[in-house]
C-alpha cells in the first residue's frame, strides 16, 4: 500500500480498495511483497494452487501460502468505511448545514452590529455639532454682552473726555476774544498817548469794556479717573449677572402655599420647619398634608436658574412641581405624579425623585443646590452650586406650568432646624 500521502477521502478509499473484489479491504492481510488484499480474497485466489503462489499484484513468487493479519490497516479501513457510509455522511451534510447556519447568524449579527454602531455614531455626531452649536451660542451671547459693556464704559470715557476738554476750550475761546479786545483798546489808548504830542486831550478815548472772564475750569484728574481706576472686571461681571440668560433667578417663597409646618422669613427668602401649626384661613393653594412650599414665581417657557442654600440640614427635598399637583393629599414624589425632585435623608442619602428612587453618590455634601428648568426641552437638572457639578438630569420635565418646590421636612427636633434659604445676588440682608 502506498504511504497515505496528503490525499483525498476518495484517494484513501482506493489505497484501501482490494485488487480482486475492488471493495474496500475485509480482514486485510499483507503479502510477503507488501501488497494487501482481503483474507477471503487471496484464500479464494490462491485455493486448489499446490505448491508455490504468486501475489496476484506484483506476481511475486512465494515458496508457501503466507501472510500476515495488518491490524494497522483494518482499523483504517474501519474508519473509512464509516465515514463514508450514507448515515454518516447524512449526519455529517446536517452538521455542516448547521453549522453553516449558525455561522450565517452570527454573521448577521456581527453586520447587524455593525450597522446599529454607524446609526449611533451618526447619532453621536448629530448630537455633538447640535452641541458644538449651543455652547458657541452661548459664548456668542456672554461675548456680546461682555463687548456691549465695554464699548459703553468706552464711549462714556470718551464723552467725559471730551466735555472736559471742551470746558477749557471754551474759556481758551474766551480768553481770545479778550486777548483781541484788549489789544484794540490798546491800540486806542496808544493813538491817544501820542495824539497828545499834537492836540490837548480833553478827554479819555472811548474804550470797549474789559470781557468778563470767568475763571480757567479746573481739571480735577482724580474726579476724572476715579471711575476708571476701579475693580472694573468685577462690576462689569456684577452688572453682567442681570443679562445672563438664565440667571440666577431671585425667588422668593409664596407662603400662601406653605404648609401650616412651615415659617417663612419676613423677606419671604427664608422658610423652617416649625413645633406649632401656624393657622391660616385660606387652604386653597396650600399643601396640607406634605410639609411643602412653592415659591411665588411660576414658568412656562422659557429657561430658569435658581439657587437654595440647604446648608447641612440633613434631610430635604427640592426641585420643581407642576402646578397642578394635588396639595390636600399624601403623594410619592415623581415625574408620573408632578414632581421632578432631589432628595437627601439621614444626612448623606442623595437620590433623585424617580419612582423607585435613583440612589446618587455624591463625593462632597453639596451646601447650595442649583436647579435648572427649561421649559422648552422639557428638562429639569440638579447641580452642586458650590462647584456647579451636576447632580441629575430629567429629560421628561413638567408640560405647563410649573413652580419652584421645597419640602424642608420636619427633622426629629433635637435641634433648632437650619432653614432652606433662597439665594438671591448680589445677596440681600435677611431680615430674619
Ligand atoms: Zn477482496
Ligand atoms: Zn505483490
Amino acid at each position: 500500500m502506498a504511504a497515505a500521502a496528503p490525499s483525498t477521502k476518495g484517494s484513501l478509499r482506493e489505497d484501501l480498495t482490494c485488487a480482486i473484489c475492488c471493495d474496500l479491504f475485509r480482514d486485510p492481510v499483507m503479502l510477503t511483497c507488501m501488497h494487501h488484499f482481503c483474507k477471503p480474497c487471496i484464500s479464494r485466489y490462491w485455493r486448489g494452487t499446490q505448491g508455490p503462489v504468486t501475489c496476484p499484484q506484483c506476481r511475486k513468487e512465494f515458496s508457501s501460502k503466507q501472510f500476515q493479519t495488518n491490524y494497522l490497516v483494518a482499523a483504517m479501513v474501519e474508519k473509512v468505511r464509516v465515514t463514508t457510509s450514507d448515515t454518516y455522511i447524512k449526519n455529517l451534510e446536517k452538521q455542516v448545514k448547521e453549522m453553516l447556519e449558525s455561522q450565517r447568524l452570527r454573521m448577521e449579527d456581527c453586520i447587524n452590529s455593525i450597522r446599529r454602531n454607524k446609526d449611533k455614531m451618526d447619532t453621536i455626531k448629530r448630537v455633538g455639532a447640535d452641541m458644538q452649536a449651543r455652547v458657541k451660542g452661548e459664548f456668542t451671547a456672554f461675548h456680546q454682552i461682555l463687548h456691549d459693556e465695554e464699548i459703553c464704559m468706552l464711549e462714556q470715557l470718551r464723552r467725559e473726555q471730551e466735555e472736559e476738554v471742551e470746558k477749557v476750550h471754551r474759556h481758551s475761546e474766551a480768553m481770545e476774544l479778550a486777548v483781541r479786545e484788549l489789544e484794540e483798546n490798546m491800540r486806542l489808548l496808544q493813538q491817544a498817548s501820542a495824539d497828545t504830542e499834537n492836540i490837548v486831550l480833553t478827554q479819555l478815548p472811548q474804550i470797549k469794556p474789559c470781557v468778563q472772564v470767568n475763571i480757567a475750569p479746573e481739571f480735577d484728574i482724580n474726579a476724572f479717573s476715579n471711575k476708571y481706576m476701579a475693580p472694573l472686571q468685577y462690576i462689569t461681571w456684577r452688572k453682567m449677572f442681570k443679562s445672563l440668560k438664565p440667571g440666577p433667578s431671585p425667588l422668593t417663597f409664596d407662603v400662601d402655599t406653605a404648609h401650616p409646618s412651615i415659617q417663612v422669613s419676613r423677606d419671604k427668602t427664608a422658610a423652617v420647619e416649625c413645633d406649632v401649626m401656624i393657622p391660616h384661613n385660606d387652604h386653597n393653594k396650600r399643601f396640607l398634608q406634605c410639609v411643602n412650599i412653592l415659591a411665588a414665581q411660576g414658568f412656562q417657557s422659557g429657561r430658569h436658574y435658581w439657587e437654595v442654600e440647604v446648608g447641612s440640614k440633613p434631610k430635604w427635598d427640592l426641585g420643581v412641581a407642576s402646578e397642578a399637583v394635588d396639595r390636600h393629599t399624601r403623594i410619592k414624589l415623581s415625574p408620573e405624579s408632578g414632581y421632578w425632585t432631589l432628595r437627601l435623608r439621614n444626612g448623606s442619602e442623595y437620590s433623585a425623585g424617580t419612582q423607585p428612587w435613583t440612589r446618587l453618590q455624591l463625593v462632597t455634601a453639596p451646601q447650595r443646590l442649583g436647579v435648572y428648568l427649561d421649559c422648552e426641552e422639557r428638562r429639569v437638572s440638579f447641580y452642586n452650586a458650590d462647584d456647579m457639578s451636576l447632580l441629575y438630569s430629567f429629560t421628561n420635565g413638567p408640560r405647563g406650568k410649573a413652580f419652584p418646590f421645597f419640602s424642608p421636612c420636619i427633622s426629629d427636633g433635637r435641634q433648632k432646624p437650619p432653614p432652606i434659604k433662597l439665594l438671591h445676588y448680589p445677596p440681600l440682608a435677611l431680615s430674619g
